[in-house]
């Protein structure tokens, strides 16, 4: 049996009941064959694959807290230090009530080749709580965001593990585990990215990764002789990445027409107004029906549906496994020629395959939602340098950074013979690197 299929039916084995960790780990592995048949021997020897697809450590904790009645609620807290072989550790807490410890290991190991990719030295690691914060005062935010990092400041660091923003995370609950960090250790450390302004963030961080999710998919496009401008865009989500990836969609001439949350979604002949979205979704913190009384040219619809509307590009910017194989057919019907994806593992496998065989550009998340944690270390760098950079600066840098790794995947895609295939180049790009300084630094 192949190395690969042998690695892959040991982790279905060993890891029961964790769906979305199997599916990531199949993505990977079956794509990394042509580079791990070059040298089976000594990674059989090195037992590589099998570290690989097991974490460093994961470290699962109980989160008390006091809701506004007076209740103490509990939830589950994670931190999956994945693989820290090339930095140490880094990737976003999820605050959401699907988090459980096969979705926290999916993400930390997808983060693992994202973070190589960036060039950056950053490790692959992720965290979160099955808490939902839907409906939750600030006061109750904030409750749970310090019982959270009560447990958590033991095992992170500036220098050890950096967390992030994910879903549910945005600039309040990062300045709330933040604040509660600094007054556990005593020590004012850049141990968070997405930071506010006025303690150590980036410019063009909160936009980073829809804005670099539009860099990579112009550059892929341009390198495949099209233009984005003048393309219909439809997008699903409506937080942090679906909303910047509908601002630089315009900016580069595109028309970005709809968007979604997890109860309904938005067709906007006129294309999405990003005040507007923004104004309902960050500050009103309300459903998108507000979009659609705000915007009476719009429709909204109850469910799931973007994917149905005629597009050239599709990005899939809300969560994992939100666009299958019927949704791939209805794209291609359309006549969309490219999806990338905003977020983690959107799209199925399944769906991907079909995507691919109908000729659709695919670039996947790890690769294309890739400028958030860019970005991330470079705010990591400024706290070092105790400097910050301007915004064009920051942008300047995520456009390389962004444009150089879709070459390097491309290449990767090329050098082993499967041009075009973009998963595949990810992952072969990603994987090199890390398998490059495990192997350096011994059985560990
Ligand atoms: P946000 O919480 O800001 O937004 C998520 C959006 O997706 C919301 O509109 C939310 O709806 C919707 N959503 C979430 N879960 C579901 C679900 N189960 N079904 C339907 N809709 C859902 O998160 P982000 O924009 O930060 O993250 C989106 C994706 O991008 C995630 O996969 C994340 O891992 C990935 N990502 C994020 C990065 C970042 O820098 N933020 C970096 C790289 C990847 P509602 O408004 O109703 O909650």
């Amino acid at each position: 049996m192949r190395y690969v299929d042998e690695v892959l039916q040991k982790v279905i084995a060993q890891n029961p009941a964790q769906p979305e960790f199997h599916q990531a780990v199949q993505e990977v592995l079956s794509t990394l064959s042509p580079i791990i048949e070059r040298n089976e021997e000594l990674y059989r020897r090195e037992a590589l694959l099998e570290r690989l697809t097991m974490p460093e450590r994961i470290v699962t904790f109980r989160v008390p807290w006091v809701d506004d009645k007076g209740q103490v609620q509990v939830n589950t807290g994670y931190r999956v230090q994945w693989n820290g072989a090339i930095g140490p550790y880094k990737g976003g807490l999820r605050l959401h009530p699907s988090v459980n410890v096969g979705v926290m290991k999916f993400l930390a190991f997808e983060q693992t080749f994202k973070n190589s990719l960036t060039g950056l030295p950053m490790g692959g690691g992720k965290g979160g709580s099955d808490f939902d914060p839907k409906g939750k005062s600030d006061r109750e935010i904030m409750a749970f965001c310090q019982s959270f990092m009560n447990e958590l400041y033991k095992y992170i660091g500036a220098d050890t593990d950096v967390p992030a923003g994910d879903i549910g995370v945005g600039a309040r609950e990062v300045g709330y585990f933040f604040g509660q960090y600094r007054r556990l250790k005593t020590v004012y450390e850049g141990v968070f990215t997405g930071k506010g302004l006025s303690y150590g963030g980036s410019l063009a961080r909160p936009q980073a990764t829809g804005y670099g999710l539009l860099y990579m998919t112009k550059e892929m496009l341009k390198s495949n002789g099209v233009d984005i401008a003048g393309k219909t865009v439809v997008v699903s989500g409506a937080g942090n990445v679906a909303t910047y990836a509908i601002e630089k969609a315009w900016q580069m001439g595109a028309k970005p027409v709809t968007c979604s949350d997890s109860t309904g979604w938005i067709y906007d002949p006129d294309g999405i107004d990003v005040a507007t979205l923004i104004q309902v979704k960050q500050v009103q913190r309300a459903r998108l029906t507000e979009y659609a009384k705000a915007r009476p040219n719009s429709q909204y619809h109850e469910g799931k549906g973007v994917w149905t509307v005629k597009c050239d590009i599709a990005l899939p910017c809300a969560t994992q496994n939100e666009l299958l194989i019927d949704d791939a057919k209805a794209l291609v019907a359309n006549g969309c020629m490219a999806v990338c994806e905003g977020a983690n593992m959107p799209t199925t496998m399944e769906a991907t395959k079909y995507l691919q065989d109908n000729g659709v550009y695919f670039v996947p998340g790890k690769a294309a939602n890739a400028g958030g944690v860019s970005v991330s270390g470079l705010e990591m760098s400024q706290n070092s340098e105790r400097l910050s950079w301007s915004f064009e600066e920051v942008d300047s840098k995520l456009q390389d950074i962004m444009v150089n790794i879709f070459h390097n995947l491309d290449a990767a895609a090329t050098e082993f013979g499967m041009p075009g295939n973009y998963v595949a180049g990810a992952n072969i790009a990603g994987f090199k690197k890390v398998a490059e300084a495990m192997l350096a630094q011994g059985v560990i």
